[in-house]
């Protein structure tokens, strides 16, 4: 079997290595889940419920241990692994509380000895392939409503949030879910592509574009179910007549929260010519009033970066928005190791050519681009092959409507952003993805309708 070494990306510490898998366990794996299905599928849906009951329960007596692990390999500053968790409880409240009503059979006709039924069943054996930036939330956002609906999980976490993963498995099997029905597969990309070779009902995958390409691209000739969320280059217009200090408070903890590593961070920033230089003031003083330090330090704000090659992707866009002419306001360059640290980073005079504004740059590095009125902003908005998010900030309730109404983004925002709601569906349009997690859409998803004609004789 092989190995898998997991890293502290903020000491560069060796922190353990653990076993992993390789094509024949994980065929074996697979081969078990299927196995496994069909006896979950038949535990009442109340049982099922209360696994996962029991599951919620462990994560809140563990919650300290688990968001040590958590940044432990990932960075993340301790208060927003906490952050995370105490988030996931609300998610598994909301599929808790809705699936009943998602497997219920609707009679659609009934008459003269004709009935028509559609029946709510199982995808059969689904892969969640995972990123590790925020492991719980889009983990859980497959594996519960998954899991509720009887389907049996192999679930892949990011080779950078193993630990994360395998503590997950620990309290699923601890709250009764069988071990065959969730299985935790260990390992990097490779192991990510094994799985997706096996007889599989459902691919659910959670990571960067130029992954879900390839993942699609091998999946497309299978008839598989296939969702992508993807990454983005959220945009956020701020009109003239906004609250300065507030929006600027707002995108800066928006572009840097999580040290930049949210599919949702924003990642672009318009703001109204009349107001330009007064937010660009607020927002740096914001931004260096971020405590960059040790991940586990409660005052933390700013952690590492999870991946290292991550910072020579920002050192590029860094180079490639100075060559073209822009204003580096503050930042701009990895800190000192060990570990992968990098400045909290402003750009000013930003423009389309450059590829700050037009790649997810994923890290603390933000473009603020001056715009002259509301035309130039959406224009400048809808210019990007991403729409995961977008966001508008005014009084105006009105203007904010009819801007977002033009913006193509799964998501937008009026006077927020960076945010996540279990009640809603989260989906990305054009390179951001295709399907969704998350909201009563987000339980359907996992089963498929099957149609029942019956007649009496
Ligand atoms: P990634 O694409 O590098 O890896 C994601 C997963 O895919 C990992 O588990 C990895 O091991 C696996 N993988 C890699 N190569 C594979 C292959 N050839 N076949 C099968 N699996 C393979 O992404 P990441 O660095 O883990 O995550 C960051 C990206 O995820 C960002 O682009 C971010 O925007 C995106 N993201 C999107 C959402 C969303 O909801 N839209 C949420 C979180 C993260």
């Amino acid at each position: 079997m092989n190995t898998l070494s997991i890293q502290n990306p903020a000491s560069g510490a060796l922190i353990t290595q653990v076993p992993a898998d390789d094509g024949a366990s994980v065929a074996a794996k697979a081969a078990a889940a299927r196995a496994a299905k069909p006896a979950w599928n038949a535990v009442p849906l109340a049982e099922r419920k209360a696994c996962i009951a029991r599951f919620r329960a462990s994560v809140v007596a563990e919650l300290e241990a688990l968001a040590a692990t958590m940044t432990g390999e990932t960075g993340k500053p301790i208060k927003m692994s906490r952050n995370e968790l105490n988030g996931l409880l609300g998610r598994i409240d909301f599929f808790l509380r809705e699936v009943d009503a998602q497997l219920v059979t609707e009679t659609v006709y009934a008459e003269g000895g004709m009935t028509e039924q559609i029946q709510h069943i199982p995808l059969g054996v689904v892969v969640n392939i995972s990123a590790w930036n925020y492991p719980w939330f889009v983990g859980a956002n497959v594996y519960v409503p998954a899991l509720l609906t009887g389907n049996a999980v192999l679930y892949k976490p990011s080779e950078y949030a193993t630990l994360t993963g395998l503590a997950m498995a620990r309290l699923l099997h601890a709250a009764g879910v069988p071990k065959d029905v969730f299985i935790a597969v260990v390992g990097g990309g490779e192991v990510g592509a094994a799985l997706q070779a096996q007889q599989i009902d459902g691919l659910f995958f959670t990571g960067s574009y130029a992954t879900g390409a390839k993942i699609a691209q091998a999946l497309g000739p299978r008839m598989v179910k296939l969702q992508l969320e993807l990454g983005g280059k959220d945009p956020t217009y701020v009109c003239e007549d906004a609250n300065v200090k507030n929006a600027a408070e707002s995108l800066a903890d928006g572009a840097m929260y999580n040290t930049g590593q949210s599919c949702c961070s924003v990642e672009r920033i318009y703001v109204h010519e009349k107001i330009h230089d007064a937010f660009v003031a607020a927002f740096l003083d914001t931004v260096r009033g971020f405590k960059v330090g040790d991940p586990m330090a409660e005052d933390t704000y700013i952690g590492a970066v999870t991946r290292a090659p991550q910072l020579a992707v920002l050192e590029a866009q860094v180079a490639d928005a100075k060559a073209k002419g822009a204003t580096l306001r503050t930042g701009g360059a990895r800190l000192p190791g060990p570990g992968n640290w990098f400045a909290p980073t402003v750009f000013t005079e930003v423009n389309h050519s450059m590829e700050l504004m037009r790649e997810e740059s994923f890290g603390p590095i933000i473009g603020i681009q001056k715009v002259s009125g509301d035309a130039e902003a959406v224009k400048l908005m809808n210019d990007t092959r991403y729409g995961l998010t977008a966001g508008v900030f005014t009084p105006d309730e009105a203007r904010a409507k009819t801007l977002l109404a033009q913006v193509n983004a799964g998501s937008v925002y009026w006077n927020c952003c960076d945010r996540v709601s279990p009640r809603l569906p989260w989906s990305g349009h054009g390179d951001s993805g295709v399907g969704l997690t998350l909201s009563t859409y987000g339980i359907a998803t996992f089963t498929r309708p099957k149609a029942w004609h019956l007649r009496q004789p």
